[in-house]
């Protein structure tokens, strides 16, 4: 296999390689390496924790730059890294050659077919303005900084996915440069294997998606926010959660979270350095059904703060209220398909800092799903990824580097600890760095995983695009 590690010294000034200049004179974007201008941008993305340092980044102005990239890696035996926005960065690229989608952002809406038209780099939030315009919606997750197609590829578990499931569920196609440099256009009826195969099992692993067509949904108006209640209430506020949702309506998709707010001046004053149990939603229904189902929590126990209420859902990020500036981060996940007393008790444990020391996991949420994300888990390739009925995410930030291993630790003793309550599978989306590719592949059944395996085989039979989930 070819390396470019000759192109990664660090000299001064723009790189001159007659192998890279006959890539630059095919792509209309730019292709830069470590010698030039642009590689420390090309590169970053949303979670500084991951420094990501690729031989060559293809910064495709078009889905011909891309596959120019992807041929060009195919011709020297390069592996191939994906990156939109750096949100779910995989194991490290080194000495790979990395894609960069995020300049192919057209988007187009529908509204007579409620179908959007994404490219592969657009954010959420393109997509989401435009279609409330017309009253329609699409499953976006927790935020709108987050890249449509990239999300996509791994599932995507959004406030309204009890209702109509994951954003897989919701495509009608995908165009993917092949890991050979061919680009094609996949649906239900054409190269239907790879389609199956790319919903829940495409990211970073059988080529690069320049664009896809989803469904759009009507949704305008939803009832949805955050109770905020106090720390030490969090047992009877978890379990209340727990049972309150065990016949919970699919209009309802929701959570229960315990945060620890660092003391920095970026948290609002009243949420600076103190910790809450929230619970957080979104209600399709009608409105006023949404407003009964949270009196009967605000009648149960005044919340500290309430912010529930009716929400235009063009204002979607409001529910979560993610951050926004790329920070340093660690997460983990596990799913329960029940959640006992022990389980809940082991979790706030988990989430109890030692005496005098600031906690180390910083966030922990616990989402509901069923509801239509199981129904239709069946028909995805990452079948078991998505049919548990409550899913963890856990969070921690690592704001200086030499935290990173006390960190890992905590998050690590923190999944053992829960082990004994946990199904085994993994939600793909709340994988990253390493964990990307060593438990991708618990999100699919034995069946699956061979199927998924003989696509990736006839595209990728080398596995150069092995950045992504470990399928392979
Ligand atoms: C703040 C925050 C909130 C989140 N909220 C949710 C949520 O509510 N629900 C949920 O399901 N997930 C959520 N996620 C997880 C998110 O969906 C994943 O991290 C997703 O992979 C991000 O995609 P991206 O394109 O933005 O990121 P990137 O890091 O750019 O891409 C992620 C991975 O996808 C692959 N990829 C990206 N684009 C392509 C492409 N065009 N072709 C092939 N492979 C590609 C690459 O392998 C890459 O490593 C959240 C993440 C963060 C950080």
């Amino acid at each position: 296999m070819t390396t470019l590690d000759e192109f990664t010294q660090p000299t001064a000034g723009p790189t001159s390689d007659p192998t890279l200049d006959t890539l630059r004179a095919h792509v209309t974007g730019q292709v830069v390496t470590e010698r030039d201008a642009g590689y420390d941008a090309a590169r970053a993305g949303f979670n500084l924790h991951f420094d990501q340092r690729p031989a060559v980044i293809v910064v495709a102005a078009t889905s011909q730059d891309v596959a120019e990239g992807v041929r060009f890696a195919a011709e020297h035996g390069l592996r191939v890294s994906v990156r939109a926005t750096g949100h779910g960065p995989g194991r490290e690229p080194s000495g790979a050659v990395m894609i960069n989608t995020s300049a192919l952002t057209d988007v187009h809406i529908d509204p007579e077919h409620r179908i959007a038209t994404i490219g592969a780099g657009a954010k959420w939030g393109a997509v989401l303005g435009p279609a409330q315009e017309h009253g329609l919606a699409p499953l976006l997750g927790s935020t709108t900084d987050v890249g449509a197609v990239g999300y996509t590829l791994g599932g995507g578990m959004g406030w309204l996915a009890r209702r109509y499931g994951l954003a897989s569920d919701a495509t009608r196609s995908f165009e993917l440069v092949t890991p050979d440099g061919t680009l094609l256009r996949t649906s239900a009826t054409e190269l239907p294997e790879i389609f199956w195969a790319l919903k829940g099992g495409g990211a970073g692993t059988l080529g690069v998606v320049t664009s896809m067509e989803i469904d759009l949904f009507p949704v305008d108006t939803v009832y949805a926010g955050n109770l905020f209640y106090p720390i030490e209430i969090a047992r009877e506020v978890l379990t209340r959660w727990r049972d309150w949702v065990a016949d919970a309506d699919r209009n309802l998709t929701s959570s229960v979270g315990i945060m620890h707010f660092p003391p920095i001046d970026l948290v609002p004053e009243p949420f600076r350095g103190r910790s809450f149990v929230i619970v957080r939603g979104c209600w399709s229904g009608a409105l006023d059904e949404g407003a009964e189902l949270i009196d009967a929590w605000r009648q149960w126990h005044a919340p500290e703060f309430d912010t529930w209420g009716p929400l235009p859902f063009a204002a979607a990020d409001a529910i979560s209220m993610d951050p926004t500036d790329p920070a340093p981060a660690l997460a983990t996940t596990e799913w329960f398909d029940t959640l006992p007393d022990e389980a809940i008790d082991t979790l706030l444990a988990t989430m109890t800092p030692a005496p005098g020391q600031p906690p180390l996991v910083l966030g922990a949420e616990i989402r509901h799903a069923g509801g239509a994300i199981a129904e239709y888990a069946s028909a995805a390739a990452n079948d078991l990824g998505r049919s548990g009925e409550f899913l963890l995410g856990l969070l921690s930030m690592v704001p200086e580097p030499q935290l990173a291993l006390a960190v890992e630790g905590a998050l690590r003793e923190a999944r053992e600890s829960l082990a004994p309550f946990v199904t085994g599978a993994a939600y793909l989306n709340f994988l990253e760095g390493e964990e990307r590719s060593s438990r991708a592949v618990t999100a699919y059944s034995p069946e699956n995983l061979a199927r998924l395996r003989r696509v990736k085989a006839t595209l990728d039979p080398d596995n150069r695009f092995c950045h992504g989930f470990g399928i392979a």
